[in-house]
């Protein structure tokens, strides 16, 4: 297949790199020249500007910063430049309104689009072992599989257009919150004089077993390999993790959602970020417990 990777970042290079990998003909873009050049070395075609990156293609894929710019360079670059009934997949996390808007804006200019923001970081972005939860119709979301099943490890419908980004958010919620109860009891546990290991060994198979304590731990030295055991280097970005459960929040307050939690964990990870601590894994948040 003949595809355009627009946004070529932590994420995106490795995505397009597997792309390629898998045989497909991938016309790369990025605004930055250093990631474009990797994305040549990954064996992707260069192009200088989307709008000429899109032509003649049977799909776009795009992994951006934010919604402001995915709906810029769609309304610009893609709209218009890009093949009638190409199939158009935005894997950026973004918020819900703004995929919505954009996926109508692109059913109006006769393409098909989904919304498959992913789980999983540059590692997995890396390995193609990401997971993708998209939003779109029947039969985008069975046009988009084959793609995003050659970047990842499973590849879920979640519904209409932004229900990819729904089902995002409220996961990352999930994980924001998740993440602080167990430092917290982490924290607590030595407190009362009980050893890490040892709580991890009764918690990790008893009721308060979840994912950030044994896939993630945050604390070094115990469970599998984490960011922990590297300084808190490397991982899912703490500023990643803001821009998440701000969206979540944006989510809530438009729904009418009641979620305390989710709140009582966006304002103690902007108290993070706003201590310097933005590029440090999310984790790291446990340093501010002791
Ligand atoms: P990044 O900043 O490393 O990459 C974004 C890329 O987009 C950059 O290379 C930038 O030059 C490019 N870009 C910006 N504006 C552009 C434009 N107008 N046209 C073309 N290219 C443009 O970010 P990332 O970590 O790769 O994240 C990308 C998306 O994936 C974000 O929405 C993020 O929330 C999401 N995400 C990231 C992770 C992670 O662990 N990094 C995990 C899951 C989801």
């Amino acid at each position: 297949m003949k595809i355009a990777f627009i946004g070529l970042g932590n994420m995106g290079g490795g995505m397009a790199a597997n792309l390629a990998k898998a045989g497909h003909a991938v016309n790369a873009f990025d605004l930055s020249d250093d990631a474009l050049a990797a994305a040549k070395e990954s064996g992707c075609m260069p192009f200088s500007a989307a709008c000429d990156a899109v032509q003649g293609v049977d799909a776009i894929v795009s992994m951006l910063p934010n919604g402001k710019i995915v709906d810029a360079v769609y309304q610009s670059d893609v709209f218009g430049h890009a093949p009638e009934g190409a199939l158009l997949i935005d894997c950026s996390t973004i918020d819900v309104g703004t995929a919505k808007s954009v996926g109508a804006a692109a059913t109006q200019a006769g393409y098909m689009m989904v919304d498959a923001p992913v789980s999983g970081g540059i590692a997995a972005a890396n390995a193609g072992t990401l997971a993708f939860m998209v939003g779109g119709s029947q039969e985008s979301f069975a046009r988009a599989e084959a793609i995003l099943s050659d970047m990842g490890k499973a590849v879920i419908h979640a519904g209409d257009n932004g229900a990819g980004q729904s089902a995002k958010i409220c996961n990352n919620m999930l994980l924001g919150a998740s993440m602080i109860a167990t430092c917290e009891a982490f924290m607590m546990a030595q407190k009362l004089g009980l050893d890490p290991q040892n709580f991890y060994d009764i918690s990790s198979v008893s009721s308060g077993q979840n994912w950030s304590m044994t896939s993630y731990c945050p604390l070094p030295g115990v469970g599998p390999t984490s960011p922990a055991d590297n300084d808190y280097q490397g991982g899912f970005a703490a500023a990643l993790m803001l821009k998440d459960l701000r969206l979540a929040m944006e989510a809530a307050n438009q729904t009418g959602a009641d979620t305390p939690m989710g709140a009582k964990a966006a304002q103690l990870y902007e108290q993070f970020v706003e201590a310097g601590h933005a590029g440090s894994d999310f984790s790291a948040i446990i340093k501010t417990l002791e």
